[in-house]
């Protein structure tokens, strides 16, 4: 039996560091302390979550009533719950101390097993409908009867949905692959990772069988798969003498959809792996007459058409849905998505992942019917620049985003980025008037008219590399009045008395968030800067790389996870390419 407090002891510690190293060291610590049946819970918990994403089974306890459950399990009153709160802001700190000051303490009480908490947590998920709210309550107030004030801490962070240990999964690849097998059999643990999109599998497999048990991580049917991902260059010439002769497809601006098909039930996942089938009824009722008597897994882009014109509307369209449990019936049809399918993984039993590029369309083009709603993306093979050229201005007049380029003979590779997909947008050619995807990790109190709220916010870049979001400016332009008072609550679950360990900035926010959110960002151009740690030393030594006048676009990307938000290597990308044109004296910078 696995005592919790063991977790607690480790998380404490990983807490404590901001070493990427360090980190996994604890983390292999703690896997090889835990017995096999409690290791997938132990990596679940780890990852602030008691599910796989796409299982759609959150724990997010409202504030109020965990506050309620504390003051009831502690004897403290409300009163000094609350006071506590405004002073801590984080509900696990308010635990600790509540529990370690309070007045009556349980008649029985036994130390808390991984197991216990585990499967109170999972009861606490689960417990839906009348009469649910109480039950959880509970649930929760016997977890935190049996619990000291350090594991109270971890609970309570656990069932508000805020663990946030600032362990990113690849770390979790590392450990189990460092304490299960070998460092240089990493790449397995990820590979199964990516294709079944569960750590847990990964480690319930792993520890009894070994990295040769790994084999038996297939592709399943509605279990969503990590997305393979694209590089980008910017000539075509480039892509060419990369690719030789390749498959040019129109790159669509929408929402990536993974489609799982059988002849009872489609499932929809979003590149973010949540399930988003009840978003877009057009798309199942579109599959289902697209897909006869074949199981299949496709994937797509959904892009809204406005149905008098026909014509490509702003993804924003499609955002709104998101979250809403009404009205999704009213929206398809006034805003109807296109899914413009690109691939094909799974056709009846068989895995097509392994397969070249070229085998895997055909398998999507016989197995899939075009249907209203449903299409192809238009595709072509070449090797001509020329060509390449008059195709990627059709794709423009069509209204997409440009072309991404696939090489014939690409596998499939979950979760990479690489070179086999390359994405070429017409911004290329007009440096910063592409833009950029940053995430939220701090803000500045406002003043005058924006007094109340933040004045501007600090966003930044992922550093792959490092793990860590490194500032790039700060953002107080192309914010609407409404959304500016919103903000403060649109990141309230985000907010931290101190830095975040996976951030990196050498400016002093007055408010910090942990990072989570992603918003869309035009500037005009990139200059080296001192302030800003994006691309650290890269350009010049004690200087990064800042946006200069950035401005919001108004568009959330919601659909992006804080790790597919642009990378520092990308900005590093952009400031060489603004430089080259620079030189050629064609400033064209928007
Ligand atoms: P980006 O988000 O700019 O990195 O571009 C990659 C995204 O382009 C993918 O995740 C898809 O959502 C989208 N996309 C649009 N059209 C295609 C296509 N024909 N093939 C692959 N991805 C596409």
């Amino acid at each position: 039996m696995m005592q919790f407090a063991r977790v607690v002891d480790a998380y404490e510690k990983i807490e404590a560091t901001t070493k990427r190293l360090e980190m996994t060291e604890l983390l292999v610590g703690l896997l090889r302390d835990t017995p096999k049946e409690d290791l997938d819970k132990v990596v679940y918990l780890t990852q602030g979550r008691i599910h796989p994403d796409y299982e759609g089974i959150e724990l997010g306890l409202a504030e109020k009533m965990v506050m309620r459950v504390l003051a009831h399990a502690t004897g403290l009153e409300d009163a000094r719950v609350m006071r506590l709160w405004k002073e801590k802001g984080d509900l696990g700190l308010v635990a600790q101390e509540a529990i370690g000051a309070r007045r009556q303490k349980p008649l029985e009480s036994s130390p808390l097993t991984v197991s216990t908490v585990y499967q109170h947590l999972d009861a606490i998920a689960r417990e839906a409908g009348e009469g649910s709210q109480e039950r959880k309550i509970r649930l929760l107030s016997e977890l935190l009867g049996n619990a000291t004030p350090r594991e109270a801490k971890y609970v309570v962070r656990m069932v508000v949905g805020q663990m946030r240990l600032g362990v990113a999964d690849m770390t979790i690849v590392d450990a189990l692959a460092a304490t299960f097998a070998t460092k240089a059999d990493r790449a397995r643990v990820e590979r199964a990772y990516n294709v079944s999109s569960d750590l847990g599998e990964v480690a319930r497999v792993l520890a009894p069988k070994g990295i040769d048990g790994l084999n038996e991580i297939h592709l399943k049917l509605f279990r969503p798969i990590r997305a393979m991902l694209a590089e980008r260059l910017e000539t075509l010439e480039a892509i060419f003498e990369r690719m030789g002769k390749a498959a040019l497809e129109y790159k669509y601006d929408g929402l990536r959809v993974q489609a799982h098909v059988s002849p009872k039930k489609i499932e929809l996942f979003s590149r973010h792996l949540e399930n988003i089938t009840v978003q877009f009824p057009e798309i199942v009722d579109g599959l289902r007459s697209a897909v006869r008597d074949r199981a299949v897994i496709v994937e797509g882009e959904a892009v809204p058409v406005d149905p008098n014109t026909g014509e490509f509307l702003p993804f924003q369209e499609v955002s709104r849905r998101r979250g809403r449990k009404t009205d999704l019936d009213r929206m398809s049809k006034e805003f109807p998505v296109t899914l413009f399918t690109f691939d094909c993984l799974l056709r009846g039993e068989e895995d097509l992942m392994g397969r070249p590029y070229t085998e895997r369309r055909k398998a999507l083009e016989a197995i899939l019917k075009p249907t209203e709603g449903i299409r192809h993306s238009t595709v072509r093979v070449t090797d001509d620049v020329k060509q390449a050229e008059s195709f990627f201005d059709e794709a423009l007049q069509a209204g997409c985003e440009g072309l991404m380029a696939k090489a014939l003979d690409s596998t499939y590779d979950a979760g990479a980025r690489g070179y086999q997909w390359i994405k070429f947008k017409k911004e290329y050619s007009a440096a910063l008037s592409d833009t950029i995807d940053l995430v939220i990790v701090g803000a500045f109190a406002g003043r005058g008219k924006r007094a109340g709220s933040y004045g501007a916010l600090l966003v930044a870049a992922y550093d792959e590399e490092e793990d860590l979001f490194r500032t790039t400016c700060k953002l107080g332009t192309g914010f609407d009045d409404e959304t500016l008072l919103a903000l403060p609550d649109r990141l309230k679950a985000a907010r931290r008395d101190r830095k975040p360990v996976r951030v990196d900035s050498r400016l002093e926010a007055d408010i910090w968030f942990e990072p989570t959110t992603v918003l869309e960002v035009r500037g005009a151009e990139l200059t080296v800067s001192p302030i800003h740690t994006a691309a650290w030393g890269a350009v010049r030594p004690g200087a990064g790389l800042a946006i200069r006048f950035p401005r919001f676009t108004g568009r959330w990307r919601d659909d992006k996870g804080p790790e597919d938000a642009t990378t520092t290597k990308e900005l590093l990308e952009m400031y060489r390419l603004q430089l080259k044109q620079t030189k050629k004296g064609s400033v064209a910078l928007a």
